[in-house]
């Protein structure tokens, strides 16, 4: 600012300005900070009242958000307009200003005085700009305790308003992250709420065409058959997409809803990928289970160590072509669990072995997949695997097949 001459300022308070700066860049709380400012403003200018207007960029108006002295529960949230008014003077022109005799200046507004019941004399204003240099606000002195606001006084509240605009618009933009976090947060509730309650709604209508379909099915014979042959297959897939969608409730609820048990995970295996290879055998795909002789033991939430276990297998037979091979197993190695489920399918490109376990994410673009399911499965085995302390990852070439690895703590702490 072209008219503020820094060497009026005397030593000592130059020195408490630089204290003073030291904090503000230490807040990032809004309110604490302009309190903090009009606090310093008013000690380092002896005035009876400061205060702090922002502007608004909803009513584009300027609103008093601080203030020190006797008026400040009064202009708690009172709006100034730009133009008009002292305060809009000062924001529009970004320059300090000086009003000795406020009663005289064409902008001042004599109802503030007599709904306050205060006499304001002079004013000092200077305005806040942020560090592009963009007007934010203004940062006004009112009445000096002993005598006239002099040079000094500008100097000072120029200085205070330099450090104090930079200090606002980083509180500002803090605030309006913490807006937005809790704005996703909120978000991700609904969908998850909204998921929850869509699967849950959509479960009870389809097991009821499920089940007249396959009566149906029984009595049925040649074109009439296959086409409810199809409507089965139909069904049967959307109540896989529904399970799919339920099973997220376990992720939502996470820890808290782990049910342990001690069970045998290579029976628990076995079961599940027998069911699926019955399941696929349209692809007449091979599947070979590497069972060592004595059971695996581990203590973990059944039900979901079989969503995991069911997920996993589930892609194997899907990402893998006619007549391809699907080897699964499971090891003890100290006091871990070592699962492993290996196709020989289209594989993983090396970019996409982290992603593929975010949700919803797919390495096809949706609009040309040839796979049917919603990217959800691999988001639910790694969550319900972390519930339990463990780890999973993938290990893939592409064209070649895949390799998923599941470790498990044997005992939950
Ligand atoms: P979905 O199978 O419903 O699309 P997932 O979360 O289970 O969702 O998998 C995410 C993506 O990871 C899949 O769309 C697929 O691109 C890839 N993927 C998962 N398993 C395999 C696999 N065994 N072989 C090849 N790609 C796989």
């Amino acid at each position: 600012m072209s008219s503020i001459d820094p060497t009026t300022i005397s030593p000592d308070i130059l020195a408490r300005m630089i204290d003073v700066g030291r904090r503000l860049n230490s807040t990032t709380e809004l309110d604490v900070l302009l309190h903090q400012i009009i606090h310093e403003a008013a000690i380092l200018l002896r005035s009876e009242a400061t205060s702090i207007l922002l502007f608004d960029h909803h009513s584009g108006q300027l609103r008093f958000r601080a203030m020190a002295g006797e008026l400040a529960e009064q202009l708690a949230d009172m709006e100034v307009p730009i133009e008009g008014s002292i305060a809009g003077q000062i924001f529009r022109s970004k320059k300090p200003l000086i009003i000795h005799n406020v009663t005289k200046n064409d902008d001042w507004n004599p109802e503030f005085d007599s709904e306050l019941d205060f006499k304001t004399e002079m004013i000092l204003g200077v305005p806040l700009l942020d560090s592009s240099s963009e007007p934010i606000g203004v940062l006004e002195a009112v009445n000096k305790a002993d005598g006239n606001f002099d040079q000094e006084d500008v100097a000072v509240l120029a200085t205070l308003a330099d450090l104090a605009g930079v200090a606002i618009s980083k509180a500002q933009l803090f605030e309006e992250l913490h807006q937005a976090y809790d704005k996703l947060n909120e978000l991700d509730r609904m969908k998850s709420d909204f998921i929850a309650l869509a699967s849950h709604e959509l479960r009870t209508p389809l097991s009821i065409i499920l089940g007249y379909v396959s009566f149906l099915r029984e009595e049925a014979q040649d074109a009439q058959a296959k086409q409810l042959d199809h409507m089965m297959t139909a069904a049967t897939r959307l109540r896989t997409l529904i399970q799919d969608m339920l099973n997220l409730r376990y992720v939502d609820a996470g820890e808290t809803m782990l049910d342990l048990s001690n069970f045998d995970l290579l029976h628990l295996m076995h079961d599940t990928a027998t069911r699926q290879y019955e399941a696929a055998q349209t692809k007449k795909q091979q599947l070979k289970f590497h069972r060592p002789k004595k059971p695996l033991y581990i203590v973990a939430d059944r039900g979901m160590i079989e969503v995991v276990m069911s997920n996993l297998i589930n892609n194997a037979f899907k990402f893998t072509p006619a007549h391809g091979r699907i080897d699964i197993g499971a090891v003890q190695r100290g006091q871990e669990a070592w699962i492993y489920i290996r196709d020989t399918g289209e594989g993983i490109p090396a970019d996409q072995h982290k992603r593929i376990f975010d949700r919803f994410y797919q390495v096809e673009p949706h609009m040309r997949r040839r796979h049917e399911g919603m990217g959800l499965g691999l988001s639910i085995v790694k969550e319900l695997i972390e519930v339990h302390n463990g780890r999973v990852w993938v290990e893939s070439v592409e064209g070649k097949g895949s390799e998923f690895f599941v470790v498990l703590p044997i005992k939950q702490d």
